[in-house]
């Protein structure tokens, strides 16, 4: 069967459907029927999306058929990609056997309705239990309404994609293009989030400040090109042994942060141990040398006075600093 959806597509709002709603009871009463339906197809399903508000509509949103040789007058409407208008089923041999009979609807006048790329969304379609035709003013009205129904759909479609976007580049500005984890604005606004969430519940939280040693030397000898592969290792190893909830982020040239939740100093210091270490597995050949790499780390616990990121992280590079001045590859968490 023909124009099954091949893509998926977004999903329709009450806001939407309530002004089909709408537009269906509007559709019905100048229509002089009982029934007016937008149909949604779904694979081999279809389903009754929304219906106009009148007692003597029997079907039900939701009401679903598998549509495969189900006889009914929507599935014609989607094998065939066009309109179509039954007089009168019962007097037509070819629709006798059509299972809206049963709800005692013969008289049928349905259209077709795509999404912006051409995927069938359904049908928008009037059924009435009396046998008669529709005139120019009535075909003109299904037909505006068809477009009106197709132009939200564009418009859904185009918010949607925009929304999609605008995710990305969100992702694009908070990300570190080097080495792809956050940069120094993102990780600054996510550790903020996290200490808000944590200053309510008073869990410890450490601060990680981490700094490759000598690595203008590593610049100077293999070029700058080097330098940067040697950035993304050190960032892919150290993401590769955190835990998911910290947050890692590059605050500037061979400077790293890692906020840690739930954590008291005496682990943040043996995290940042295992760090070290880690890093001093680092290696790889330029020019049949090897090269390897270690870093100083500070460590710092925040007290309650931390309110922000900024203050926490001067003391955490202070006690960096402290662990530079003691000699390279060193882990630190006081300042002398
Ligand atoms: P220390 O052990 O005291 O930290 O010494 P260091 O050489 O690591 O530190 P220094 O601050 O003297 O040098 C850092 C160098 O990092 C200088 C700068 O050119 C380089 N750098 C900064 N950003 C990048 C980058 O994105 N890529 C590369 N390849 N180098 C960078
Ligand atoms: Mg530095
Ligand atoms: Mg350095």
């Amino acid at each position: 069967m023909t124009g099954f959806n091949s893509t998926s597509h977004p999903k329709v709002g009450n806001d939407l459907l309530k002004q089909w709603q709408t537009m269906l009871d509007l559709l019905a009463e100048y229509m002089s029927v009982p029934v007016a339906l937008i149909m949604r197809l779904d694979h081999d399903k279809i389903t009754v999306c929304v219906k106009n508000n009148a007692v003597s509509n029997p079907y039900q949103p939701g009401e679903t058929q598998v549509i495969q040789e189900s006889g009914l007058y929507c599935e014609e409407v989607v094998r065939s990609n066009a309109p179509l208008f039954v007089e009168n089923a019962i007097a037509d041999p070819v629709w006798q056997h059509n299972p809206d009979i049963e709800k005692d609807m013969i008289n049928y006048l349905g259209l077709p309705l795509h999404w912006p790329n051409g995927d069938l969304f359904g049908t928008l379609c009037v059924l009435d239990s009396r046998s008669h035709c529709y005139d120019d003013k009535q075909q003109g009205l299904m037909r505006q309404m068809q477009l009106m129904v197709e132009a939200h759909l564009d418009l859904l479609e185009k918010n949607h994609k925009l929304q999609l976007l605008s995710k990305e580049l969100q992702c694009l500005a908070d990300t570190d293009d080097l080495t792809g984890i956050w940069n120094r604005r993102a990780f600054i606004e996510e550790s903020n989030k996290e200490l808000q969430r944590v200053q309510r519940s008073k869990h410890p939280i450490c601060l990680l400040m981490m700094d490759i040693d000598d690595f203008k030397d590593i610049n100077d000898a293999f070029g700058h090109e080097v330098g940067d592969e040697v950035l993304k290792l050190f960032a892919h190893c150290i993401s590769a042994n955190k835990r998911a909830y910290d947050i890692f982020g590059r605050i500037g040239g061979e400077e790293f942060a890692m906020l840690l939740p739930e954590t008291r100093r005496a682990e943040a210091m043996e995290l940042a141990e295992r760090i070290r270490h880690k890093v001093t597995e680092i290696f790889f050949h330029k020019h049949h040398t090897e090269i390897r790499i270690t870093v100083c780390i500070g460590v710092y616990e925040l007290a309650s006075n931390d309110t922000t990121i900024l203050s926490a992280l001067s003391k955490a590079d202070e006690r960096l600093y402290a662990a530079k001045r003691a000699g390279k590859n060193k882990v630190m968490d006081c300042i002398n």
